[in-house]
């Protein structure tokens, strides 16, 4: 605002000096076309010229001195000067044609030195000097300064006050959610962000409200694995300790009937078994996920070992076991991984089956990926329980799963690994038609 206020008042003086230039001019044409005849015949009594030229230095508030031909001062309105003879540059330059305008800014006044040109010989036979005074200018210039500065001062303290109270306003919004984080460090998870502001501010109390539901289902579902993994691992240790009890506390137990419960005895070690190394590679996979073992893999045969191992069980319920390959895929995977994870689909696909049912299993690929489908005729998933099956422990029916030897984290092992690999993995399913699990891998591991 200073910068502006100074050029533009600088401007203002230059234009107003100048217009005051142009007037003197036009005051000194008047002057020299009153003058011609007196300079030519070289008498100067005329009385009315005498008073115009005091008249005009009267209303300038200035000096005029008017010089002949031969340099002689032959009017000076201070009359100080008349009579004498002035040989400046200015003027014996002027003799030449050449007028000039100076403006004295520190002693505030204009030079206008003019020449007076006899029209018919072409020839300067004389020279007005006029001092003029910009005393004026000066003075209206100050005021204008003056002017400005109430004007910038006031600007500045309005200014100052908005931005006192915008900053003000602006900041409370994150002042309170500081306060709301700080709460929530200190444990109140239940402490929800409810912030009006500024849109910026409500859209971070947004994300913030987002991301702390996330860590409440996280909690939640951390809280929920660690009560299933103790009930599913206190589950077979109860059944093995009524077992072991009833045997103990009956006297003269027949060999059958010990060799029946210790039967169960070991199928019940037999599924704790099962649980804690289900359990461990789960947990192995959160520890190292990106620490996989990538090495270039031929699918195709990969997939055949899998049936190939997983085919006397389809057998036994005379479940057919179809492979189909449209062509020949070799990918960069984790072997040991991608094989527990397909086998898990394809095992599924046999345990949730129908007597006398079909597996199918195909293979296909293109320049980016390869998918893996594993469809089959089963009892299907119902619509609700399809987003949680890869949830740990999630079985559908507790007690089939159970019969089959399942322990509700196999699809959870599967997608970790999917996942790992920077797949994808999908399922459509129809209750009592079947399933379909779509895998899609990248044939080359991104890391
Ligand atoms: P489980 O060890 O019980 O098989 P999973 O994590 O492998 O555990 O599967 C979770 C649940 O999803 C199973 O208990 C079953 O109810 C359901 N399920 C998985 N695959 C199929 C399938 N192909 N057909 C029908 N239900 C399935």
């Amino acid at each position: 605002m200073l910068i502006f206020a100074v050029v533009t008042l600088n401007t203002y003086e230059e234009k107003l000096v100048d217009n005051k230039i142009n007037e003197i001019n036009a005051q000194g044409n008047i002057l020299s076309n009153l003058l011609i005849q007196t300079l030519v015949s070289g008498d100067f009594d005329n009385t009315d010229i005498d008073y115009e030229i005091i008249r005009m230095a009267d209303v300038y508030k200035g000096r005029i001195l008017v010089v002949n031909k031969n340099l002689k001062i032959i009017k000076d309105t201070y009359g100080l000067e008349s009579g004498k003879y002035i040989i400046s540059d200015d003027v014996v330059k002027s003799f030449k044609g050449l007028g000039k305008n100076y403006h004295n800014r520190e002693k505030n006044y204009i030079k206008s030195i003019y020449p007076v040109t006899d029209k018919e010989n072409k020839e300067v036979i004389g020279v007005i000097i006029m001092n003029i005074s910009t005393k004026e200018i000066l003075s209206l210039r100050s005021i204008m300064e003056y002017k400005a500065i109430i004007f910038t001062i006031s600007l500045s303290i309005i200014i100052l006050m908005f931005s006192v109270y915008y900053s003000e306003k602006l900041t409370r919004p994150l002042n309170n959610v500081i306060l709301s984080i700080d709460k929530l460090t200190e444990g109140y998870m239940n402490e929800k962000f409810n912030i009006k502001g500024y849109y910026e501010i409500e859209k971070i109390s947004d994300s913030f409200n987002h991301m702390l539901s996330r860590l409440e289902k996280l909690e939640n579902s951390r809280q929920e694995f660690v009560s299933n993994v103790s009930h599913e691992l206190k589950t077979p240790i109860t059944s093995i300790k009524v077992l072991a009890d009833s045997l103990l506390l009956q006297d003269d137990v027949p060999v059958e009937l010990y060799k029946e419960f210790l039967f169960d005895i070991t199928e019940e070690i037999e599924r704790e078994n099962k649980i804690i190394n289900d359990l461990l590679s789960l947990v192995k996979l959160d520890k190292t996920s990106g620490d996989l073992n990538i090495t270039n893999i031929n699918i195709n045969e990969l997939l055949e070992q899998i049936l190939k191992r997983l085919r006397p069980i389809s057998n036994i319920r005379n479940i057919e076991l179809i492979f189909e390959s449209f062509r020949p895929v070799s990918a960069n995977v984790d072997e040991v991984k991608i094989t527990l994870a397909i086998s898990n689909l394809i095992e599924n696909a046999i345990k949730y089956n129908k007597e006398d049912g079909w597996v199918r299993v195909s293979l296909n690929a293109d320049h980016k990926y390869f998918y893996v489908k594993v469809e089959d005729s089963g009892i299907g998933i119902p619509v609700d329980s399809q987003e949680d099956i890869f949830e740990r422990f999630y079985r559908i029916d507790k007690a089939r799963s159970r019969e089959t030897g399942g322990t509700g984290l196999g699809l959870s092992i599967t997608k970790n690994i999917i996942q790992m690999h920077r797949g994808v993995i999908k399922l459509y399913s129809k209750e009592n038609e079947g399933t379909t699990f779509n895998v899609r891998i990248p044939l080359n591991y991104i890391a």
